[in-house]
């Protein structure tokens, strides 16, 4: 039984509001928005961060960035969206398990 949350969410043990899936990814929205659009891509096997990706994963990774405005155009975003990936404590990086945040809309904050 794992202990990270978003395997539990994957899994099905926690709800979550999802948007997409296939086979390698899960798409869903964040519980705590910081735009009017915010929604998290996850790859379905368990990579605890950007610091553990290996070349064993690169097809992996491109999938999910080639995928990533695909998913905005999904969530309404038709003029663009900001990417973020937060890697381990210094980075701001809260829940270990892979993620790439998709933010958009009207009330995008500012990025300093
Ligand atoms: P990070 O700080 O990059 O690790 O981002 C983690 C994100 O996960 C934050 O934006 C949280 O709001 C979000 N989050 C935490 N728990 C949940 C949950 N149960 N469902 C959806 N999003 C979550
Ligand atoms: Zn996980």
């Amino acid at each position: 039984m794992t202990d990270c949350l978003f395997c539990k969410i994957i899994a099905g043990d926690i709800p979550s509001n999802n948007v997409y899936e296939d086979e390698q990814l899960y798409v869903f929205k964040d519980i705590d928005p910081k735009a009017q659009v915010h929604i998290l891509v996850i790859p379905k096997i368990h990579i605890a961060s950007l610091d553990d990706v290996t070349t064993e994963h690169q097809d992996l990774v491109a999938t999910m960035m080639l995928k990533l405005p695909e998913l905005a155009r999904l969530q309404g975003l038709s003029d663009g969206f900001r990417t973020i990936i937060n890697t381990g404590p210094g980075g701001g990086q809260e829940v270990g398990h892979l993620h790439m945040h998709i933010l958009g809309g009207e009330d995008l904050p500012g990025f300093k």
